[in-house]
């Protein structure tokens, strides 16, 4: 049976299209997307019809975690609960992911390879999820106050490349280390960085020799300078960048991944902080990263999309960076085909054409003009099959 989407508003992946438009879907894939709703139609199809509503292709989270959700408390603990538990949480966690129109997530860093298994485990049907890019063991110095989901703890180059071996023989799709620490605390100790060139440079040129891609937990300082010299892809956070690296960024084409939202959103650090110096910083430096991530935009830096573990709420990061000056389609853009391009998917996921994956997102309302209209979901496609309906 074909199933044929209608609705008033459509964003392919890079681009709006103007007025109705259909989507038929067959098996797995997009079959065509036509104009209008007068699509050549049989008599088998399932027509749905949804009006004011805009079908997207389903979103792509570039930045979670299976492991830990800031919403169920102490992310510390989480990653130290059993592994049965550790795992259950997790699923339980990608489901709302999955429900909130998020076909794809990225994992940036677990325990013991879990990541891995459950990516392989949705593949072959066993359960239900975002379609997974995962990073295995995130590779830390034993120096770095931040990083719980690290739990590779290297310090010298030759076992930071180890490290990135043994991640991509396991099966790895993505490398992540962190090269700065905690962003609570005093600002030196904020920016002080754990690896420089000598590391991320073998990093970088082990996971490109493998065909891989590699992004790295920094908030600034030095190791964003050896972020950016070293041919690392992607920064995730870079919450004190400077204009001059994120002007050094813009110019190399290397990806942001600013997670905002996990700073802004009550549920979010702040959500379970205890009242403390901690607290405070993390209250204290909001305004400065909302600054930098208005300057990022601003000054064009490549945009990704992610949560940092604040599962189901991919809609509200890219409602915070609506607010902070960036226009939707460069939004839609992040969360869709760019990302689709940065895990080397380009045109297979992240896409409302003809032959790509089956993945749709329809909410309610134009998407087009506001984001934030993403939390209304009147349905989800994956692979083809219907995984919610709002
Ligand atoms: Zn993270």
């Amino acid at each position: 049976m074909r199933l044929l989407i209608t609705a008033t508003h459509l964003w392919d992946g890079e681009a709006a299209c103007s007025g109705s438009a259909t989507v038929a879907v067959e098996g797995d894939r997009i079959r065509w997307v036509a104009k209008g709703v007068q699509a050549p139609r049989r008599e088998t199809d399932e027509i749905l019809d949804f009006g004011d509503a805009t079908i997207l292709p389903g979103l792509i989270d570039m930045h979670t975690h299976l492991g830990i959700n800031h919403r169920t408390g102490d992310i510390k603990r989480q990653m130290q609960d059993p592994p049965a538990r550790h795992v259950a949480a997790g699923m339980e966690s990608l489901r709302a992911d999955l429900e909130s129109g998020v076909t794809t997530a990225k994992l940036n860093g677990d325990r013991e390879f879990f990541d891995i298994q459950v990516r392989d485990a949705i593949r072959d049907g066993v359960t239900r999820g975002p379609r997974l890019a995962v990073s295995g063991r995130g590779i830390k110095s034993s120096r770095c106050t931040g990083g719980v989901v690290a739990t590779c703890v290297v310090d010298d180059a030759e076992a930071v490349g180890r490290c990135v071996d043994e991640n991509i023989a396991a099966g790895a799709d993505w490398i992540k280390l962190f090269s700065s620490g905690s962003v609570f605390g005093a600002l030196p100790d904020v920016l002080q960085p754990f690896y420089g060139s000598a590391q991320l440079s073998v990093a970088a040129s082990k996971a490109h020799a493998a065909g891989k891609r590699m992004s790295s937990h920094c908030f600034g300082g030095e190791a964003a300078d050896a972020c950016i010299e070293t041919g690392v892809d992607a920064i995730d956070h870079g919450w004190l960048l400077t204009e001059r690296q994120l002007e050094a960024m813009a110019k190399r084409g290397m990806w942001l991944c600013p997670t905002v939202g996990v700073l802004t959103h009550p549920e979010g650090v702040l959500g379970y902080l205890p009242p403390g110096p901690a607290r405070d910083d993390a209250k204290r430096r909001i305004d400065e990263v909302c600054d930098v991530a208005r300057r990022a935009l601003r000054m064009g830096v490549p945009l990704l999309a992610g949560t940092d573990a604040m599962h189901g709420d991919l809609a509200y990061e890219l409602a915070t960076l609506q607010s902070l000056g960036a226009a939707p389609p460069t939004l839609l853009r992040a969360a869709t085909s760019s990302a689709a391009q940065a895990l080397g998917l380009a045109g297979e996921i992240g896409a409302a054409r003809e032959g790509a994956a089956a993945d749709l997102l329809v909410v309610r309302g134009n998407a087009l003009q506001d984001v934030g209209r993403l939390t209304d979901v009147l349905l989800v496609v994956q692979g083809g099959r219907i995984v919610q309906r709002g």
